[in-house]
């Protein structure tokens, strides 16, 4: 990159220094002001649009705000003596509404303009902003035999329509407030998050979440027929939500990496079909497969190179999708059994 900088030292994070997280209602930010929390910070700031009673985690002792961060001047307020900002917020969801909201997807485009720039006012010293490998070129994962993406491989840009534009335009904003005005940023590329305590049903659901509920749905009802969307040949690597709050963490805290877009994603590649079947083991049933091949279903594969991470912070995200799933999906028949009988549930 142009304009190389001197990376100056950074005094110690104390424990009482302001974090602020938005999205922070939502599954990985929500996860993170945890982390924060249980790392001993006492001062951490949640953020996000929607009312408080709908947030998935509600950490106790965190100051948690529902503000609209596509706002600029509710910007100026969340990051108010912000020493860390961490921007998770972002209209989005699984292929289903990625492909059918490409106008909502763009308009987050906001949130990180305002957030970044409100981060500098405030002089914070750090900023974060959660990219996805949905930034890559497509044109590089048209085959389910992929290989990895290695973080050079979304130029030239070709990303997705809508939300992954969106994700390449706010990395560059994050790599020029770095390089005009020095401060320092950080951007990770995730690869498929998935675990407890993230979206499981109402549309915005993703593949882990999605099959464990068809799973458990149809042991319920006694109906053992699923519908995939796609072919179920198209690929995918699945990170754990542990593993993706820990790589946050070092990501934003590693000055090697200061403005540089990182891939934070497990590279252990499945198909649908292969994730279907574990799931049904976990769920000891076998179930009749149908192939909605009109749904969306996204590029053809899709894994992580994690060469570059390994590398850099000689660590990359290890949880195995058979421990992660099955943690999923006992979370998600909690879940359901809850809303079976009427109780408030995370949806
Ligand atoms: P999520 O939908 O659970 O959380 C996002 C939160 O942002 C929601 O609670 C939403 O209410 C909030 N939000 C949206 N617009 C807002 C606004 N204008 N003001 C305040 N809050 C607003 O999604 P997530 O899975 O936790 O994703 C977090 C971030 O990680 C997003 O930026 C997403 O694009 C990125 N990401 C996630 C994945 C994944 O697999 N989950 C993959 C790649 C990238």
């Amino acid at each position: 990159m142009e304009n190389q900088r001197i990376v100056d030292k950074d005094p110690k994070l104390k424990k009482d220094d302001l974090i602020v997280i938005t999205g922070a209602g939502g599954f990985i930010a929500g996860n993170l002001a945890k982390h924060f929390a249980d790392k001993g910070f006492t001062r951490i700031r949640a953020v996000d649009k929607k009312p408080l009673y709908e947030w998935y985690l509600r950490v106790p002792g965190v100051e948690s705000l529902c503000m609209d961060v596509s706002i600029e001047e509710n910007c100026r307020r969340a990051c108010q003596g912000a020493v860390e900002v961490y921007n998770l917020a972002a209209d989005m969801g699984g292929m289903g509404f990625i492909e059918r909201f490409r106008i909502e997807c763009l308009r987050s485009i906001l949130i990180n303009t305002h957030m970044i720039e409100a981060a500098y006012r405030a002089g914070a010293r750090r900023y974060f902003f959660s990219s996805s490998a949905c930034a890559y070129n497509v044109l590089l994962q048209q085959d389910p035999n992929v290989r990895g993406l290695k973080e050079s491989d979304a130029y030239p840009a070709m990303a997705e329509r809508g939300y992954g534009w969106e994700k390449l335009m706010s990395e560059m904003f994050c790599q020029e407030y770095w390089a005009e005005r020095g401060m320092k940023t950080a951007i990770a590329r995730f690869h498929n998050v998935y675990g407890p305590h993230g979206t499981w049903d109402g549309g915005r659901e993703k593949a882990p979440a999605a099959l464990c509920r068809k799973v458990i749905e149809a042991k319920d009802t006694g109906k053992k027929d699923i519908t995939i969307w796609g072919d179920g040949h198209q690929t995918r690597s699945f990170t754990y939500i542990a593993d993706c709050v820990k790589g946050i963490d070092m990501i934003v805290h590693c000055d090697d990496l200061i403005a540089t877009p990182i891939n934070l994603g497990s590279s252990e590649l499945v198909s649908i079909n292969e994730l279907l079947s574990k799931v049904e083991r976990i769920g000891g049933v076998k179930l009749r497969r149908h192939y909605d091949l009109d749904a969306p279903r996204g590029v053809a594969g899709r894994n992580s190179d994690n060469t570059f991470i390994r590398k850099v912070l000689k660590w990359e995200p290890g949880t195995s999708l058979d421990v992660g799933l099955k943690a999923t999906y006992k979370w998600i028949e909690k879940q359901y059994a809850a809303r079976k009988k009427g109780l408030r549930v995370v949806e």
